[in-house]
């Protein structure tokens, strides 16, 4: 049974300044909070978090790291609370404790392989500090070596999320001491029959060999001695779920994993490394194909050293892996490893520089200054960028930081995303803008008749949500534009005595959309609705040019006696999300670049503009507003009325005409009146190009004596 000198002495056999006081503390507070509880396996509670921080202290960590393993089950499972392990054990400790504790309530729901690799990185998110994740594997691993006493089909759950989960995390971080133990625990419960077959071969396997591999570690221990290099050498066995995995994946017997017979060499530097490859490869031929050299090129997970396969003395292959016991100590516990600079030494710049996301992430950090902020900054920013949340069947989703319950609805499925209304987080109500935190549980509510607003798009993160509101938007203003074309036509059709339903059901609107290149009826309706092409155009493919021009006579004929009200199209407008829309202006109002706009679908006329206080506007049915804009680039001159009152006098017509011209406007038209009282009340139509210059022109005018009010008429 484990005593508190085993970790004492552990840790002080790697750090001499440790506060054993503060170990010596905690133990005494776990006994105390766990007396009375017994673990399944009939033991003390108090055995299962000091074996986890005898774990710990096996990665060389630090004190915090090593007293939350002490205490990292009493926030869940006794009367301990935060605050009290903060007054006792200071911030630090209770924070890790806390992490511990949190993640800890989270659990992998479902069985499906893509679900893993989320879990994965939302552990890893949610631990904001990566030492919380090395306290979880120890916990898990010293669950996994006592899993003997929980019922059978425990066992196996608790083994898949084991392989599945841990021992992943545990190889990314490069813990390979770890990841191998949890591997070949979980193999061990999940396929017994096969794990138990395995482990008898080996085994007899490894006694026939070890005469073999005794002697290949005496010859390459000679030359050592021979060379003056100081090293260890020692005999290698694969792990069981290891060699497992490489059955399977080659599809071979046994016996065909010809690198069982395997040496490691460990030496003080590099250089030390490349000598002994080179009297390696001199006593035994070397198998170029299987040369790897992961000191020159590290792994990911920042594991170095060099691998070779040699034919042995006995003609039998032998792999050897040769590397510092810098190198080994990092092989064996990744990142953990980097903890150990915490306390004194101070962190080697190129050993952090093998860790190939570590490295990444010093790049955004070169101005970091010490270890300890270097560490903090690890933390998990790996994952920063994205955010994991639950399905309430407890399906994992990463979604892009800052995501929102629109965002989690659209990666579900697209219509669960248009017809989204509302959603629940952990039970509770929220808006739509709320912003998905990790962990998150997200129900979302929908009605069927609900569509997408634009306005999402400006609150969504991930591109499946934006893509699809795009095309949503996008299909919705072609059908409006589709239905806006095909009220221009039957309208202007009429007056050229023209029916649009003979015309459509004998094809010639079909012919007509061909003739433009158009696949379809709707795609020429479209086109006119969005202006592209013009309804005039339109029937001058129709109609034989004979027909048409009789009949362009006498619509011209008809119309002359009415006062045009035709205004010409200017590209003043910008359409949200459409181009070349006809666009017309309020005559009520006139609106001009400047002004608050809305614009307005008109049967059979486009869109009409409005100024947004303008009665007409608000007349107007709301279903039919579209958000329109000013194009500040390019536009014509706009009219726009303004109204002079003036003493009345000679020569004050031909003054404010002057001052109007004389500020580049043009007048369209004047309209003069006077009262009894002697006043003028002139109202002129103006071109000017925006409120800027309406604004140049009627200052001008007021300068004018005896100009007494100068107003723009918006009706
Ligand atoms: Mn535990």
């Amino acid at each position: 049974m484990i005593r508190l000198n085993d970790i004492l002495n552990k840790v002080s056999h790697y750090n001499s300044s440790a506060d054993l006081n503060m170990i010596r503390k905690a133990y005494v507070y776990c006994a105390k909070v766990h007396q009375g509880q017994i673990r399944l396996s009939g033991e003390p509670y108090i055995i299962h978090p000091m074996e986890v921080s005898a774990i710990l202290a096996d990665l060389k960590l630090d004190v915090p790291t090593v007293v939350a393993g002490l205490l990292h089950d009493t926030v869940e499972d006794t009367l301990a609370t935060l605050e009290e392990l903060t007054e006792l054990f200071g911030e630090e400790v209770a924070a890790l404790v806390d992490g511990v504790t949190k993640i800890g309530k989270i659990h992998f729901k479902t069985k499906q392989e893509s679900q893993a690799e989320n879990f994965r990185k939302m552990l890893l998110a949610m631990s904001d500090d990566i030492r919380v994740i090395l306290i979880k594997l120890a916990d898990r691993l010293h669950n996994m070596r006592t899993l003997q006493f929980q019922p059978e089909i425990k066992q196996r759950n608790i083994a898949r999320e084991t392989l599945d989960i841990y021992a992943s995390i545990a190889h990314r971080l490069g813990i390979q001491s770890i990841k191998t133990e949890l591997e070949d625990l979980s193999f061990q419960y999940l396929e017994p029959q096969i794990y138990a077959d395995l482990a008898s071969k080996v085994t007899t396997k490894t006694q026939e060999r070890e005469a073999y591999v005794e002697e290949v570690k005496k010859i390459i221990i000679s030359k050592l001695d021979e060379y003056g290099i100081h090293g260890e050498v020692s005999g290698r066995s694969k792990h069981l779920y290891s060699i497992y995995r490489k059955m399977v994946k080659r599809n071979v017997d046994f016996d065909d994993i010809y690198d069982l017979v395997a040496v490691r060499v460990l030496v003080d530097d590099i250089k030390s490394c490349y000598e002994v490859l080179g009297i390696v490869h001199s006593l035994w031929k070397p198998i170029t194909a299987r040369f790897k050299d992961y000191i020159a090129m590290p792994k990911g997970n920042m594991y170095q050293s060099l691998h070779t396969t040699v034919i042995g003395p006995t003609g039998e292959r032998v792999e050897v892996q040769i590397r510092t016991f810098e190198m080994h100590h990092v092989a064996e516990s990744g990142i953990a490893a980097h903890w150990k600079y915490k306390e004194g030494k101070g962190y080697d710049e190129r050993e952090v520089e093998r860790f190939a996301w570590l490295r990444q992430l010093l790049e955004l950090q070169q101005e970091l200054q010490d270890s300890k902020e270097f560490m903090d900054s690890v933390k998990i920013d790996l994952f920063s960028e994205e955010v994991y949340v639950f399905t309430p069947q407890g399906d994992v989703k990463s979604l892009p930081k800052q995501s929102t319950p629109i965002d989690f609805a659209y990666s579900i499925h697209s219509d669960i995303g248009d017809r989204c209304v509302g959603a629940k987080v952990n039970g509770k109500l929220v808006p739509l803008k709320y912003e998905l935190k990790n962990g998150d549980i997200i129900e979302i509510i929908t009605s069927p008749h609900h569509t997408p607003s634009k306005d999402w798009l400006k609150i969504v993160k991930s591109s499946k949500a934006r893509n699809r509101i795009r095309l949503w938007i996008k299909t919705e203003e072609r059908n409006r534009s589709i239905s806006l074309g095909r009220e221009i036509c039957e309208k202007e059709f009429r007056r050229y005595s023209l029916n649009y339903n003979k015309l459509f059901k004998s094809g010639e609107i079909k012919n007509a959309a061909a003739e433009y290149g158009l696949r379809s009826e709707d795609d020429l309706m479209a086109a006119i609705g969005y202006g592209k092409l013009s309804v005039g155009q339109l029937i001058g493919k129709l109609v034989p040019e004979a027909k048409l021009n009789a009949l362009k006579e006498q619509v011209d004929k008809v119309e002359k006696t009415k006062p045009s009200t035709r205004r010409k199209d200017t590209g003043a407008i910008l359409i949200s999300g459409v181009d070349d829309v006809m666009v017309r202006f309020g005559k009520c109002c006139n609106p001009l670049p400047g002004d608050d706009i809305v614009g307005f679908i008109t049967r059979g006329r486009g869109v009409t503009v409005h100024v947004a206080d303008c009665p007409v506007a608000f007349a107007t049915d709301p279903e039919r507003r579209i958000d329109v804009a000013w194009n500040s680039e390019k536009h014509a001159p706009l009219p726009v009325k303004i109204r002079v009152t003036c003493h009345d006098h000679k020569g004050i017509l031909a003054d404010t005409t002057q001052a109007i011209t004389s500020c580049e406007a043009n007048i369209i038209s004047a309209h003069i009146q006077s009262t009894v009282d002697k006043m003028g009340v002139n109202t002129f139509e103006v071109e000017v190009m925006d409120i800027d210059h309406l604004r140049k022109v009627m200052n001008a005018i007021m300068r004018l004596d005896d100009v007494v009010k100068v107003e723009r008429l918006k009706n």
